[in-house]
């Protein structure tokens, strides 16, 4: 198994009081490792840096992900976000596909494949052409069970959450992309090596983590919440004691909150399909999104990823680029005259720079200091200001 460590990791519960680990099972999953003296507490910061985010992506650039599926409202969003060019990546469980509660009951039951009506939905999430690109949805591994976070398990628990997973959902795995998101980011280094031990496990690329949506940061004043700073869909739906739900709009807020705030403008998203009201969101936030400049690229998109992936033997999209100024064409005129260069400028040239054409020889008269302004024809263009400087 694949994994990204930049600090040596010892306990790996990311769960916070108020932090979304998990969909469904509404527990206190605050501490509980039990690694033994192998347990010792690390900064949210070291952990999170030992992880798969998409930190390193370039600004208003998106990973998209959908965990704790496939449920009721999976082929609805994987069709919106199809439909959008939002390519993303749907975290499934073991016990979703085969329609069971655990793994031990799934064990009791002599291990059924996954059911009819699920390959129904796995195909039809692969299937979707994401408009604007050649990629289509990923499946990848959210564990069996989604019970206990992985560090509170046995070894022989571990593995056999990790492999059932992966075994049951290999058909829908493309390019030998075996993408590892353990239940509510649960990682240590003695995770890692029990996950390294399964067969099979060396070309798993995991832990994958979260840039956003993680956190369940609103706060209630009277009947009416706000969510400054971040939300997280799972929590927004749960109403405690006392306590209403979050309405997909302002659950929304929270999303975009985050991602224009300590997301830093980019990174991996973290969404689930649990419930309808996920769907509701997901059609807020991207097109407040797309209305902000923002563009999507898939999870094997990202650069960290991309290349482990590679190094595992899988065949991941592209790696995004850095998007790079397209190369100045070399300047050349017929028509004598004063020209600012540019891409759809009549003499080529480079932008911000003011040309003189004579007898059909090009030269530089000056680099504007700030942009080069454009004449009608007949009229010669010039510096928008005076300050210029010569070639
Ligand atoms: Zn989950």
């Amino acid at each position: 198994m694949k994994t990204l460590w930049t600090v040596p990791l010892v306990l790996g519960m990311f769960c916070m009081a108020n932090v979304a680990c998990t969909a469904d099972t509404g527990e206190d999953t605050t501490g509980g490792a039990s690694d033994g003296d192998e347990n010792k507490e690390v900064s949210e910061d070291e952990l999170r840096s030992s992880l798969y985010t998409g930190s390193a992506l370039p600004a208003k650039t998106l990973a998209w992900t959908v965990d704790d599926g496939p449920n009721g409202s999976t082929v609805e969003i994987a069709k919106y976000l199809a439909e959008e060019g939002v390519p993303a990546t749907f975290f499934v469980l073991g016990r979703q596909v085969t329609g069971t509660s655990t793994r031990d009951s799934w064990v009791a039951k002599g291990k059924p494949g996954v059911t009819a009506a699920m390959k129904t939905v796995l195909d039809t999430v692969v299937g979707l052409p994401v408009k604007g690109s050649n990629l289509h949805h990923l499946i990848a591994s959210h564990t069996f069970t989604h019970g206990d976070p992985m560090v509170s398990l046995t070894t022989t628990a571990r593995q056999g959450e990790m492999r059932d997973a992966m075994t049951l959902i290999e058909p829908w795995i493309e390019g030998r992309m075996h993408l590892v998101r353990t239940p509510y980011g649960s990682w240590s280094s003695n995770v890692f090596k029990d996950l390294s031990a399964v067969s099979g496990s060396s070309t798993y690329v995991g832990n994958i983590f979260w840039n956003a949506g993680g956190d369940f940061d609103c706060v209630l004043n009277g009947s009416t919440w706000t969510c400054p700073n971040g939300a997280a869909d799972w929590a927004c739906w749960k109403p405690g004691k006392g306590r209403p739900a979050v309405s997909p709009e302002v659950c929304a807020q929270g999303y975009l909150n985050e991602i224009e705030g300590r997301g830093g403008k980019r990174g991996v998203v973290l969404t689930h399909d649990v419930s309808a009201n996920s769907l509701a969101m997901t059609k807020i936030v991207i097109p407040a999104l797309k209305a902000k400049g923002y563009t999507f690229v898939r999870l094997d998109q990202v650069p960290q990823i991309n290349a482990d992936l590679k190094a595992v033997g899988a065949t991941p999209a592209p790696a995004l680029s850095t998007p790079t100024a397209p190369p100045a064409t070399t300047p050349a005129c017929r028509e004598g005259g004063v020209y600012c260069g540019g891409m759809y400028s009549k003499i080529g040239g480079e932008k911000g720079t003011l040309y003189r054409c004579v007898n059909g020889k090009i030269s530089i008269m000056y680099h504007c200091a700030d942009t080069c302004k454009s004449q009608p024809s007949g009229t010669p263009d010039s510096c928008r200001s005076d300050g210029v400087s010569g070639p």
